[in-house]
């Protein structure tokens, strides 16, 4: 019996094995977590590491993720793997503002996470989390596919932890779209600042 699901008690014993009871946050989370697909795309080395996961030797297909697709449209997850340089930030903010509710993002390695060896460079920003919410950081330089696969479950347990009732993409007053930051010598235009602050501003982040 799945974790989760009611005690064997309370089926009488003539159904025990035609029915299963379970609650309905159960079920979304669990068809969800099992049927995450990833974006196809990567910015630097971290996603040499990112392609050895979805290869055979350590199978994303064991959980329902071998399905990377090219459109955003089509995605759940954006793993950002590398280096984020300023030119690239703006158009990962639209990626994300593409891709449907639920939508998770994780950070893959030091340079996604904080800006990495390139920390303070002219052309680096310092954490992709300055402009879409990030679910689980992964760190390392660049992490290792088990270090992945590890902020994959991190993942999973997050969406475990959700209920339709409480998600904020089923709440109308939530504001989910993210400001598009403008390139330019600081990246956005300061009048924007506040806004980017607040909407990528997430309680729940984990490390992984
Ligand atoms: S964290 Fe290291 S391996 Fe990953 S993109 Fe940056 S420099 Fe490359």
């Amino acid at each position: 019996m799945f974790e989760g699901m009611a005690n064997d008690n309370e089926v009488p014993q003539e159904l025990k094995q035609n029915v299963l009871m379970t609650s309905v946050d159960f079920l979304y989370n669990w068809s969800r977590q099992n049927s995450m697909w990833p974006m196809l795309f990567g910015l630097a080395c971290c996603a040499i590491e990112m392609i050895c996961t979805a290869a055979g030797r350590y199978d994303l297909a064991r959980f329902g993720m071998e399905v990377m697709r090219p459109s955003p449209r089509q995605c759940d997850l954006m793993i950002v793997s590398g280096t984020v340089t300023k030119k690239m930030a703006p158009i990962i903010v639209r990626l994300y503002n593409q891709m449907p509710e639920p939508r998770y993002v994780l950070s893959m390695g030091a340079c996604a996470t904080g800006g990495g060896p390139f920390k303070e460079g002219y052309n680096v920003v310092s954490g992709i989390d300055k402009y879409v919410p990030v679910d689980v950081y992964v760190p390392g330089c660049p992490p290792t596919p088990e270090a992945l696969l590890y902020g994959i479950l991190k993942l999973h347990e997050k969406v475990r932890s959700q209920s339709v009732r409480t998600v904020p993409w089923y709440r109308q007053e939530t504001p989910r779209g993210i400001v598009v930051p403008e390139l330019g010598p600081d990246i956005f235009s300061p009048d924007r600042a506040a806004d980017i602050r607040r909407l990528t501003s997430r309680p729940q982040a984990q490390e992984a």
